[in-house]
C-alpha cells in the first residue's frame, strides 16, 4: 500500500486557490495489479483484436459503415468478455465518402502524383480538370489581394514547401534547426504575436480563404502533407465542409512544382476525384461497456480511446490500438475476477477525428454525473509501450500518480511529468472539472503513420500493446479503489461543436452550405 497526502491546508487554499480542495488522504491500494499484469502479458488477445479491425474491418471514417460494423464488432466483444455494453449515439453533421481520384502532372513532362483528396471536401464530379500550378502568398487578407487575379482556373498552392528534412543525409545544424522551428511555428501559430482584433480578422480569412479562391475562379487547393517518403496526411470535418475540390499532395511532388515555378517553368496538373458529401446530420455512436462498481457504483473511472480513424491506412495506430488496448483492458479486469469498488467504463469514441466531437457529446451528454466521474484516462498516440503519464496542469497529482504507476515500473512506465497533451479525448471532459489525461507512450515511428497510408497492422508492436493493456488495467483499478474521490479540476465553459463561420457574402445561396 502506497499513501498519498493530498494537502489539508484547506485554510489556505480557500484564500489563494479555485479549486477545491479535499482534506482526507488518498490512499492507492496496489493490491491485484500482479494478477492483472500476469493475465496482459502471458493471456493477451491484444494482438488478434486488432488485426481483425484493421483488416477486416479496415478503416473507420465516422459516418461510414464500416464505423458501425467497428461499433457493433467491438459491442460483441466486450459482452464476450463478460461486460455490460451498448452503443450510445449521438449527431454527426454529415457523411463524407472518397471516391476514386488520379493526379497526373501533364507538363513539363508526364507524371504521376502521389496525392489523395482532403476529407469534407468536393471532387471534381469524376471529370478531369487540368489547370496550371500556382503558388500563392496567402498569409493575409493584403498579401492575397496582389495574388488574387493568378488563380482563375489553376490549381493553387497557398503555401512554400515544408521543410522535410532528409535524414539520410548530414545531421541538422543549429541554423536548420532554427528555421524549421520558424517555419512550423509560422504555419501553426502565425497570429500568436498580433493583437485580440487583428487576431480575429486573420481567423476569419483563414476561415474565408477556400471561399475566396472559388470565387476568384480557383480549380482547387493543393497542399504538402509534409511528411518522408512519399508518405501523405489527412484530416477534414463536417464542421468544415470545403467550397472546392483540396488535395494532400506527397512533399515530394509538391516541392517538385515549387522547384519548377522558382525555375520559370509552369507545370500542368490533370486532376479527377470523386467524392460524396451528405449534408444531413447523421446518428453516431460511441460504444460503452462496464464493470459495475462494489462499493461505489455510482462513481466511474473512465478508461477510453477512439475507434474511427482515418481512411488512407487501416488505422491502426491511430486509434487502433488504443481501442483494442481499451478492449483488452476490459478483458484482463473481467477475467482477473477482481471486483473494483468503483464502476469501470470502457468508452470507445467516434468522431474523434473531425474535432473530439464522439467525446465532447458523450462527456456534454453525461455533464450531470461528472463530479462522478473519477478520471479520464486515454491512450492515443499510437502503437508505442507506455512511459508514463502527463499531468495536463495537474501537478497536485504528481504523487498520487506515482504511486498509481509503481507496480508497472518495471514495465518501464517510470515518468510522470507535467505535460499538455493536445488532439485527444480526455480534453473534452476537462471543462466539466473531471482529471482527465492521455498517457505518454514511445514513439515508434507515429510521425510516420499518423494520418498516413502506412498507418497499417505491420506497424503494431505486440509487446509494446501487451504492456499498454497492463497499465491501463492497473491504473483503472487502482483509480476504482482509491480511497476518496480525486479533487476537481477547474471548469471552464465547453467549446460548442459548431460549423466553422465563413463569412455570409461568400456563402453562395441555394447550394446547400457552400
Ligand atoms: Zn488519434
Amino acid at each position: 500500500m502506497l499513501r498519498l497526502h493530498v494537502l489539508a491546508a484547506t485554510a489556505v487554499f480557500a484564500v489563494c486557490s479555485v479549486r477545491p480542495v479535499f482534506g482526507q488522504d488518498l490512499v492507492v491500494d496496489t493490491t491485484g495489479a500482479g494478477v492483472l499484469i500476469d493475465e496482459a502479458l502471458n493471456r493477451s488477445e491484444v494482438m488478434q483484436n486488432l488485426q481483425y479491425l484493421s483488416d477486416v474491418i479496415g478503416p473507420r471514417l465516422t459516418g461510414s459503415s464500416a464505423a458501425r460494423r467497428a461499433n457493433d464488432w467491438t459491442l460483441e466483444r466486450f459482452k464476450a468478455y463478460g461486460l455490460e455494453a451498448h452503443l450510445e449515439p449521438w449527431k454527426f453533421g454529415g457523411t463524407w465518402t472518397r471516391g476514386p481520384m488520379r493526379a497526373r502532372m501533364t507538363a513539363p513532362r508526364a507524371h504521376d502524383v502521389i496525392a489523395a483528396s482532403w476529407a469534407w471536401a468536393p471532387g471534381t464530379g469524376g471529370a478531369t480538370v487540368t489547370g496550371p500550378v500556382v503558388r500563392i502568398d496567402a498569409t493575409t487578407p493584403d498579401s492575397f489581394v496582389l495574388y488574387r487575379g493568378r488563380v482563375k482556373k489553376a490549381w493553387v498552392m497557398t503555401r512554400p514547401p515544408s521543410l522535410v528534412w532528409n535524414t539520410d543525409g548530414p545531421s541538422m545544424t543549429a541554423a536548420d534547426s532554427q528555421r524549421q522551428r520558424e517555419f512550423v511555428r509560422t504555419i501553426f501559430t502565425p497570429f500568436r504575436d498580433l493583437d485580440s482584433i487583428t487576431r480575429a480578422r486573420m481567423q476569419q480569412f483563414a476561415n474565408d480563404l477556400p471561399y475566396l479562391l472559388r470565387r476568384a475562379g480557383a480549380l482547387g487547393i493543393l497542399q504538402d502533407a509534409s511528411k518522408e517518403h512519399a508518405l501523405l496526411n489527412m484530416s477534414g470535418s463536417p464542421n468544415r465542409i470545403l467550397p472546392l475540390p483540396q488535395i494532400a499532395v506527397a512533399h515530394e511532388d509538391y516541392a517538385l512544382f515549387d522547384r519548377l515555378l522558382q525555375a520559370g517553368t509552369t507545370p500542368r496538373l490533370a486532376v479527377s476525384i470523386s467524392n460524396t458529401i451528405t449534408r444531413d446530420s447523421v446518428p453516431q455512436w460511441n460504444t460503452v461497456a462496464e464493470i459495475r462498481g462494489s462499493e461505489h457504483p455510482g462513481q466511474v473511472v473512465i478508461v477510453g480511446a477512439h475507434l474511427d480513424s482515418w481512411d488512407l491506412g487501416t488505422g491502426t495506430t491511430d486509434n487502433g490500438t488504443g481501442a483494442m488496448c481499451t478492449l483488452e483492458a476490459a478483458r484482463i479486469m473481467a477475467r482477473s475476477g477482481l471486483q473494483p469498488k468503483r464502476t469501470i467504463r470502457f468508452v470507445l469514441f467516434t468522431g474523434e477525428e473531425q474535432g473530439l466531437i464522439g467525446s465532447r457529446k458523450y462527456a456534454e451528454a453525461h455533464g450531470a454525473e461528472a463530479d462522478s466521474i473519477q478520471a479520464v484516462i486515454v491512450l492515443d498516440n499510437g502503437t508505442g509501450a507506455i512511459t508514463g503519464q502527463a499531468l495536463q496542469g495537474r501537478t497536485d497529482l504528481e504523487s498520487l500518480w506515482r504511486a498509481v504507476l509503481a507496480p508497472v515500473a518495471r514495465l518501464g512506465v517510470d515518468s510522470v511529468v507535467n505535460r499538455n497533451k493536445t488532439g485527444t479525448d480526455h480534453l473534452s471532459f476537462l471543462p466539466y472539472g473531471v482529471p482527465g489525461f492521455n498517457f505518454n507512450q514511445l514513439e515508434r515511428g507515429y510521425g510516420h503513420t499518423h494520418h498516413s497510408q502506412s498507418d497499417t497492422y505491420d506497424m503494431a508492436v505486440a509487446a509494446d500493446l501487451m504492456q499498454a493493456s497492463a497499465v491501463m488495467a492497473v491504473s483503472a483499478y487502482e483509480l476504482a479503489n482509491l480511497s476518496g474521490m480525486i479533487p476537481r479540476g477547474n471548469q471552464t465553459e465547453p467549446t460548442p461543436v459548431q460549423a466553422v463561420k465563413v463569412s455570409d457574402s461568400l456563402i453562395v445561396k441555394g447550394k446547400g452550405s457552400y
